[in-house]
């Protein structure tokens, strides 16, 4: 286990590769044995297919940008021939996906293996993974505390050595939050950097697929592959995709740092503010200036983002009817009891919630006064991120409030749960990037530490810049390398 390819980086596996060190082969058996070995208790993964991923590393071409590199994948992005469950019991079991995501398509391209599906919040909605309709999963640093979400499962197995790299996707911090509660890298594009054909919907205009990685290296190839324009998504931008890797110079000498007076406040645990505190100083010391600036519509941001994702979601998730996809009641007596029963007994609690809420946002009589006036508010929430970007080349904050909390803690409180997105939200209703990266770790009981993540937030199609601030900390820093401590 010592030597175990899982342990390693994109970057460090595929020297292992060019040196002859170790083949596609040997690291994908060494990766399914640390998944046999460690998964059981933290529920990473929803299912994955070792005799596929071993065949692929046998016809690996190494010289390929991504070449035997396996990489592991949300439950919701379609691989064909896989299941694609979102971990929901609608889906579990009974669909198969047809087609490649465009992602997919450009990891095969690259030469990557899309190995093993990751555990999450059912269709992508909630922030610690309990929502999970199939799997419970816990956070590997400490079992009794949750990995977030809703990419608890790439989150968790990036941190805890069962896999190289994931994809991930990000609606409303659901890259960002788990990263930053396992202590790994993860990256929320710009809204259309990343093509979402294939990716199953939940909030459309926010939803975006995203690495999750040990280093923001890996980060800036994983995205240099799966960014562009696609045919088959009419939002995918066209610009050109850069190399994001020749950004990562280490050198940040004069880069305004902004600070948002709305989120420093009293909501923040004492010790996460310590810890971004230092990352801060850490960064003034590398030669960043640190300015104020003012995102003044902060408080409004959770409630546009929940009227606005669970309309989209109620729109989206009609059609899971029980007639195309997944669950079917055995025997309705007419058709809108077939609907009915459908999806009473396929979705889970909080699918059901936003359903509904969705659907009330958008109905005749509330519509005006609740999904048109947080469209208005969305794009005032946009404004005071250009406003901002005049004075700042990013924005930092931590990314969540809080280290990960404890399993049931707020699972029966949803509106507890939902603001503590609050530093992560806003960066897809104004369609920004941004990344988190570990920046310390923090004694919460007796032994037991937890990560803490600092976000760093650009101007749209700015991931380079973005990245090139979280590798200079972590060139400079050691929290990314720390692993939690396995038996
Ligand atoms: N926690 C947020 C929610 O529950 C964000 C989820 C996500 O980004 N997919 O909606």
């Amino acid at each position: 286990m010592s030597d175990s390819a899982a342990k390693l980086s994109i970057i460090e596996l595929q020297n292992d590769y060019r040196s002859g060190k170790r083949t596609p082969s040997e690291a994908v058996s060494d990766i399914i044995e640390a998944i046999k070995l460690k998964d059981q208790d933290v529920g990473a993964y929803l299912s994955f297919d070792p005799e596929m991923a071993l065949e692929e590393a046998t016809n690996a071409d190494i010289n390929l940008p991504l070449g035997g590199v396996p990489i592991a994948i949300k439950d919701l992005i379609n691989v064909k021939g896989q299941p694609c469950t979102c971990a929901s019991r609608f889906l579990d079991s009974a669909y198969t996906s047809t087609y490649d995501a465009t992602v997919i398509t450009k990891l095969r391209q690259a030469g990557a293996i899309p190995l093993g599906r990751t555990n999450m919040d059912e269709f992508a909605m909630g922030s610690s993974t309990e929502n999970s309709g199939l799997r419970s999963a816990s956070n590997p640093w400490d079992l009794d505390r949750v990995p977030g979400g809703s990419s608890g499962g790439s989150a968790i197995c990036v941190s805890n050595d069962t896999a190289i790299a994931a994809l991930g996707s990000d609606t409303g911090g659901s890259i960002r939050q788990p990263a930053s509660f396992c202590g790994c890298v993860g990256l929320k594009p710009t809204y259309g950097r990343v093509s979402r054909y294939g990716l199953v919907a939940f909030a459309s205009s926010l939803d975006q697929i995203g690495p999750m990685t040990k280093t923001s290296e890996d980060a800036a190839l994983l995205l240099s592959v799966i960014s562009g324009s696609d045919s088959r998504d009419s939002t995918a931008l066209t610009d050109e995709v850069p190399d994001y890797g020749s950004n990562l110079t280490g050198d940040i000498e004069g880069l305004r740092i902004g600070l948002p007076k709305e989120y420093f406040n009293e909501g923040i645990d004492a010790e996460v503010r310590a810890c971004v505190d230092e990352a801060i100083s850490h960064l003034e010391n590398l030669g960043a200036k640190i300015v104020d600036v003012s995102l003044p519509h902060t408080e409004y941001a959770i409630a546009t983002y929940y009227i606005i994702a669970t309309a989209e979601a109620s729109a989206n998730l009609a059609r899971f009817d029980g007639v195309r996809y997944g669950n079917r009641t055995p025997e309705p007596k007419d058709i809108l009891e077939h609907y009915r029963l459908s999806r009473a007994s396929g979705f889970g609690d909080e699918v059901k919630r936003r359903i509904i809420l969705g659907t009330y946002v958008l109905s005749s009589g509330y519509n005006d006064a609740y999904y048109v006036r947080a469209q208005k508010v969305r794009t005032l929430i946009r404004e005071d991120f250009a406003a901002a970007f005049k004075l700042a080349d990013v924005i930092i904050s931590p990314t969540a409030p809080t280290p990960a909390f404890k399993s049931g803690e707020k699972s029966s409180d949803p509106l507890q749960m939902y603001l503590a997105d609050i530093f992560t939200i806003a960066a897809n209703l104004a369609g920004i990037c941004g990344a988190s990266t570990p920046c310390g770790n923090v004694q919460v009981e007796n032994g037991i530490t937890m990560p803490v993540g600092l976000q760093v937030l650009g101007p749209h199609l700015s991931e380079g810049t973005v990245l090139r601030v979280t590798d200079a900390f972590e060139k400079t820093t050691d929290w990314h390398r720390l692993r939690p401590p396995n038996p």
